[in-house]
């Protein structure tokens, strides 16, 4: 068989998208699996969203779109960017792509050259490592630990950066964990970064509208206007407006990058689907006071979830203030051997054994840099939460 391409090496299908996958094939075979591995909402997309994609089907626009977006909903992503973040992007400084994952993509291809450095506050998101490696770069680390609640020291972060450092990656709040950034954090980061100019600086704030118990969202761009020229600004409608399949990602920063992840965007793709754009632009235009009555809800479900799994003996769980995640701490359950005869030496072990044995799926936190947690998310219905917390709980009762 002909060969494959090096720079595939180590780069396998995400954690949790194998385990949605294994679920999904057990689920097929009739097991009733409870899915916790999904950062999916289960809310529907509002239906003024999916009116303005079938009138824009019968309004045939239905064409080739421009390569950066369509001037609609690249306007839609300036006012949105002024009216939440207060901040002014020109036309040419925002960008649309398939999803926050290929804004992401075209900006570590458009700027990595082998033997850079990429900063990732951990635990992280799986893919900002994948896409890294895949463009050459090496991943520095930078531990955020639970006991500080997974947030980003300074002092850290001031540590993990050399001359070599491409990019830091923000993401608050933050998948796997739910950690927030307060802005007297926000304004401390931004000071260790004004002094390496060497740095782009990418934050993913894709979780933005999902922020509990009165916190306030600060984006970088906002905290450290100085920082501006050297920020790339990403968001997107997926999770906000429950628009995962829709594919809808966008960004604002400096024209030259912004120009330069355009030329990489248009090898990969001539341009993001039309009735996916005009979908875009009623979410962002249309009506936004049902975002707080979901984060109403998903914080009665992080509140649920957390007093369930803080209740079982050897499972420990932060309390976090946005996204819709939690991260327990498992120590407790290494090296035991459970109800099915399974050593669990690993939280891989644990979420396998989990699946297996009380039918619900998570994802270990291996997967994300920090071990033994594993990740929940909550974005399902309070009666699959309680149910998949039960489970948790005879499973780790039956832990000898
Ligand atoms: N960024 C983070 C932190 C995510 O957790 C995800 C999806 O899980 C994405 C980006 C992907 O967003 P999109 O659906 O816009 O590609």
């Amino acid at each position: 068989m002909p060969g494959f391409a090096d720079r595939l090496n180590g780069i396998g299908i995400s954690a949790s998208a194998a385990m949605t996958d294994k679920a999904s094939a057990l689920k097929a075979e009739g097991m009733k699996i409870i899915s916790l591995s999904s950062g999916e909402p289960d809310f529907p997309t509002p239906g003024h969203v999916v009116d303005a994609a079938i009138a824009a089907a019968r309004a045939g626009d239905t064409k080739y779109p421009p390569q950066d977006g369509k001037p609609a909903l690249k306007k839609a992503v300036q006012a949105k960017f002024q009216r939440e973040n207060h901040l002014d992007y020109a036309l040419n400084e925002i960008l649309v792509a398939n999803g926050a994952k290929q804004i992401i993509y075209d900006a570590m291809m458009a700027t990595i050259n082998p033997g850079d450095e990429v900063v990732l506050p951990t635990p992280s998101w799986i893919s900002y490592a994948d896409i890294a490696r895949l463009a050459g770069a090496s991943i520095v680390s930078v531990p955020c630990p639970a006991e500080g609640g997974f947030r980003l020291s300074a002092a850290a972060l001031e540590a993990a950066i050399t001359p070599r450092t491409k990019w830091l990656v923000l993401n608050f709040p933050g998948n796997p964990t739910g950690a927030c950034c307060p802005r007297a954090d926000m304004e401390a980061i931004a000071a260790v970064l004004l002094k390496h100019p060497q740095v782009w600086i990418m934050t993913d704030d894709i979780y933005e509208h999902l922020i509990y118990d009165g916190f306030t969202f600060c984006t970088i761009a906002e905290v450290e206007p100085r920082l501006k020229e050297r920020v790339l600004t990403v968001n997107g409608v997926s999770k906000a407006y429950a628009m995962t399949g829709w594919r809808v990602g966008y960004c604002g920063g400096p024209r030259a990058l912004i120009a330069a992840m355009n030329n990489m965007q248009g090898q990969s793709t001539s341009g993001i689907n039309t009735l996916a754009q005009a979908a875009a632009v009623a979410a962002l235009n249309g009506p936004q006071d049902f975002l707080k009555d979901r984060a109403t809800e998903y914080q009665a479900r992080r509140d649920l979830v957390v007093s369930l799994l803080n209740a079982i003996p050897g499972v420990q769980c932060h309390t976090p203030q946005g996204a819709f995640y939690v991260y327990p701490d498992i120590s407790g359950c290494m090296g035991k051997t459970s109800a099915g005869g399974r050593l669990i030496a690993t939280d891989a072990d644990f979420v396998m054994a989990l699946l297996e044995e009380q039918q619900v799926a998570s994802v270990q936190g291996a997967a994300y840099g920090m071990s033994p947690f594993f990740r929940i998310s909550y974005a399902t219905d309070t009666d699959t939460l309680r149910e998949g917390c039960r489970r948790i709980a005879a499973f780790v009762d039956g832990l000898k």
